[in-house]
């Protein structure tokens, strides 16, 4: 089992003892292509990832994202596709929860392997089949898929997996949320027994415990540490509000803070939707929205605008919370307090990101009390409250702050009287 709770944070930056990238055993390819990225040395999971997974050894691994975690497995995987040569089917499996996700493995997997000659090709639902079809009869290396999709394809024949090599499960403990347990057992059971398998997961409940155990053998595992810690590049603070006043303290907040992205976590979709709507019924504003019942075009749409600076506010559900990469993000605001305390530092974690600084605000009304303490138990301690300055506040019980109860002294042992101080007997 791993402990995700270490304490050793990894980011990109922070370890000078580092080995170099050259030193890892990587291809020269690849290492050209890394190099021109400006990468100066590996993450701590890279360090000690790409070696183990360069001899073929399976990993399990903690999946805290902002730590290099996606070049740790590409990186080798590249390298040791490099051998054997083109085949019709794919050598290598990476599977996603999200879209999104999905989408941004392939952008990694196109920049470092821009010196091979190898097919990638990404397959997720709410877009057509055709493409993708052709794609797959074309020939490729390297599939990057949602279970689902993945799934549909194999069912119409256009995809086999008899070949794999390598099969890469990421966010398991996210997929478990999402419900696709059954379909990623259905795909285990279609891959042959002799490959390399990585697992990555934020949390080993025992639905994932027992799966790593099928999926696995004998694997190496990698600790990540930080996992319940919000990196210390971020600010971030609750404030206390009436249910009836969130909007207004939302609007109040964006026209005070001096933002250039905000990241809007909402519950629901249908959360989102409004907030979006509303945040648009206001002069200034021009937000976007993502969430998993928008169409795939508006998905795509949304998130590059918002990485592009097209559009500074977008509104968004939990879908976005794990490992999205947007550099830049200078504020994420909960519109409301998430009900998995695990999402509370995945959301506060888009901004903050490779030691730059961000700001993280929790609306947080009486409804959400629970919801709070479970977070402040998750990351260890308090988070400050706030009031912003100006704002014409409605009375809520929220605005009480419980402290921790302090000890209570004990009192087994009584001093008898001539022991105490006068004014105490
Ligand atoms: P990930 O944890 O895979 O989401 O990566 C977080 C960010 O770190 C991505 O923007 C990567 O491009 C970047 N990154 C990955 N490896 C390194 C490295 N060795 N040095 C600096 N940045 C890196």
């Amino acid at each position: 089992m791993i402990d995700t709770a270490t304490e050793t944070t990894s980011t990109p930056e922070n370890n000078a003892t580092l080995p170099n990238f050259s030193d890892l055993g990587l291809a020269e390819p690849v290492l050209k292509a890394v190099l021109e990225k400006g990468y100066e040395r590996p993450t701590p999971i890279q360090a000690e990832a790409i070696p183990l997974l360069l001899q073929g050894k399976d990993v399990i691994g903690g999946s805290q994202t902002g730590t290099g975690k996606t070049a740790a497995f590409c990186l080798p995987i590249l390298t040791r596709l490099l051998e054997g040569g083109h085949q019709k089917n794919p050598r290598c499996l990476i599977l996603e929860p999200t879209r999104e996700l999905a989408q941004q493995v392939i952008a990694q997997l196109e920049t470092y392997g821009k010196y091979l000659d190898l097919k990638v090709v990404l397959l997720h639902g709410g877009v057509k089949y055709g493409r993708q079809r052709e794609a797959l009869d074309a020939g490729v290396d390297i599939v990057v898929a949602t279970p689902g999709r993945l799934l549909d394809h194999m069912q119409q024949k256009a995809l086999t997996l008899k070949d794999l090599d390598v099969l890469v499960l990421d966010e398991a403990d996210r997929m478990l949320d999402m419900g696709f347990m059954p379909d990623v057992r259905r795909i285990l059971d279609k891959c042959p027994d002799k490959r390399q398998s990585l697992l990555f997961s934020a949390t080993i409940p025992p639905a994932i415990e027992k799966l790593s155990e099928r999926m696995l053998h004998e694997p190496s595992q990698i600790r990540i540490g930080g996992g319940r810690k919000p990196a210390e590049t971020i600010n971030h603070a609750i404030y206390p509000v009436d249910d009836r006043q969130k909007f207004d303290l939302l609007v109040s907040l964006l026209e005070r803070i001096e933002y250039h992205s905000v990241l809007i976590f909402t519950r629901t979709k249908a959360g989102a939707d409004i907030i979006g709507n509303w945040l648009n019924g206001r002069e200034e504003g021009s937000a976007s929205v993502l969430h998993s019942d928008r169409t795939q075009s508006q998905r795509d749409k949304a998130l590059k605008e918002f990485k592009d600076g097209k559009c500074d506010i977008l509104v968004a559900t939990d879908i976005v919370a794990r490992g999205i990469d947007i550099s830049g993000v200078s504020h994420v605001i909960n519109y409301d307090v998430p009900e998995n305390a695990e999402d509370y530092v995945h959301r506060i974690g888009r901004t903050g990101r490779a030691e730059r600084s961000g700001d993280a605000v929790t609306l947080y009304t009486a409804q959400d009390k629970d919801f709070l303490g479970a977070i402040e138990r998750f990351i260890g301690k308090s988070i400050e409250r706030k009031q912003l300055e100006g704002f014409d506040y409605a009375y809520t019980p929220a605005m009480q702050h419980d402290k921790p109860r302090k000890k209570k002294r004990n009192r087994g042992y009584q001093a008898p009287d001539s022991y105490k101080p006068r004014w105490r007997r």
